[in-house]
């Protein structure tokens, strides 16, 4: 089993405001640019393909695709008599999808952080040279690679408490999800699995229901096994989607190949036995091992909070469509004005003694050599007249200052060297600020 719930990050508390403001005269254009949005959450990995962990079935998934041309949204359901034959002018005919009902967002505060572990390599590479990165940019990484953050969410309502997994993670707004979760993604972790062959069903029957994004064989639906053979298929490979939403991919077909297929197959059962059992111990179909595994280890694997943390990958398979809506609108609005993921990019880089600055009154830049002004009149010529022209034309790069402090000299001219030579010093001191892209400039002091 892996570890229990990840230790939640604390939000990192922006130190006291010690900002440098620098009179540089240039902001270029990259730091001008907005983070692009992300729409990562309306493409979530939801449409496993048919993944159906231990059942041997599943290669005869359907090669249509998602939505093969036989899905009829809404056939089939348990109890519905799918058993009646359709006219022969509906039968297996592709039908427009059901429009799912909206989905109203929930009582939930969200918030995403940067990943501690991304933002650790970061600043890591920030340390590794001696040049200022654009802090924007920076949050701009972090929101077109949305899985480099983590999101934390904090009930607004006092009656409305959020569901955890305490194994991965997993975060849920109501208990149906939360089994689910369960079911798909730890059930494996209790039961052993053994599968039996036994005498095929009896009976005529008329139609079979398949699963259109697996292909799966689900049985007649007037069938004893259909309704928990559905929720079999629906919580081993297709929990990331809601119920309702995987029911409309059902179809029912009245072919007698399939029909024998499917009476076949059903030959073939799974059965669980709670792990470190002995043989002789009555093994358990699927849903007397979901009953028993949610009833023995539901309560200890499920903790209820007012605020849980995860990582925003774990965060794209939520299967609450409230929740998933939720989660996917506050990144969409983090995309468009990303106010809180930049207060705590900003907070880590500071928590970890970076400097944050900013140029003029505009842009911020991020760097690990504190700015420290330096008055030209009390530096040796040499580096007098470096400081003054930089103060003279910020953003000039070093092939730049040679060629308009000492014309037509080559790097290894000895006026050219005595231009350079001082140059990393005083970039390590924080006397000049050397940017991502070579340009340089002095920091002025606060008049
Ligand atoms: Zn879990």
């Amino acid at each position: 089993m892996s570890d229990p719930t990840p230790p939640e990050s604390p939000p990192q508390e922006a130190p006291a405001e010690r900002e440098l403001v620098l009179e540089l005269n240039f902001v270029p254009e990259w730091a001008r640019k907005p983070p692009s949005a992300t729409a990562f959450f309306n493409d979530r990995p939801g449409r496993r393909d048919g993944a159906h962990r231990g059942d041997p079935r599943n290669d005869r998934r359907d090669q249509r695709g998602s939505r093969p041309a036989g899905a009829r949204p809404g056939a089939a359901r348990p109890g519905s008599g799918g058993g009646r034959a359709p006219s022969g002018r509906d039968r297996d005919r592709p039908q427009r999808p059901e429009r799912p009902p909206p989905v109203r967002p929930l009582p939930l505060h969200v918030r995403f952080l940067p990943d501690d572990r991304q933002i650790g390599a970061l600043i890591k590479r920030i340390r590794g040279n001696q040049r200022a990165y654009p802090l924007n940019e920076i949050v701009g990484l972090f929101l077109s690679n949305p899985d480099a953050c983590r999101v934390k969410l904090e009930s607004t309502d006092p009656a409305q408490r959020l569901l955890q997994c305490t194994v991965c993670g997993m975060i849920a707004f109501d208990r149906h999800s939360m089994d689910t979760h369960l079911t798909h993604e730890h059930l494996a972790d209790f039961f052993d699995i053994e599968t039996r062959t036994s005498e095929p069903p009896t009976g005529s029957f008329v139609c079979v229901a398949k699963c259109g994004l697996s292909g799966v064989l689900l049985g007649p639906p007037n069938h004893n096994t259909y309704a928990e053979r559905v929720d079999e298929v629906y919580r081993t490979s297709y929990a990331h989607l809601p119920l309702e939403e995987y029911r409309r991919q059902i179809s029912t077909h009245h072919d007698e190949a399939l029909i024998a297929q499917w009476k076949e197959e059903s030959r073939t059962q799974k059965f669980f036995r709670p792990k470190g059992q002995p043989a002789e111990t009555p093994a358990l179909k699927w849903g007397a091992a979901v009953a028993l595994f949610l009833q023995k280890h539901g309560p200890s694997l499920v903790k209820s909070t007012a605020h849980a943390s995860l990582s925003v990958a774990l965060a794209r398979q939520v299967n609450h469509p409230g929740l998933a809506q939720t989660l996917a609108d506050a990144w969409q609005w983090e995309c468009r004005t990303p106010r809180a993921l930049t207060l705590a990019i900003q907070g880590a880089l500071r928590g970890r003694h970076l400097e944050v600055f900013r140029v003029g009154t505009g842009t911020r830049f991020v760097t690990a050599v504190p700015p420290v002004p330096l008055d030209p009149e009390r530096a040796i010529p040499s580096i007098r007249s470096v400081l003054t022209h930089l103060r003279q034309h910020p953003g000039c790069t070093r092939a730049q200052l040679l060629t308009e402090l000492v014309p037509g000299k080559t790097s290894d001219d000895p006026e050219a060297a005595a231009i350079l030579s001082p140059l990393r010093w005083l970039v390590d001191r924080g006397h000049i600020i050397e940017f991502f892209d070579g340009t340089m400039a002095v920091p002025l002091a606060k008049p």
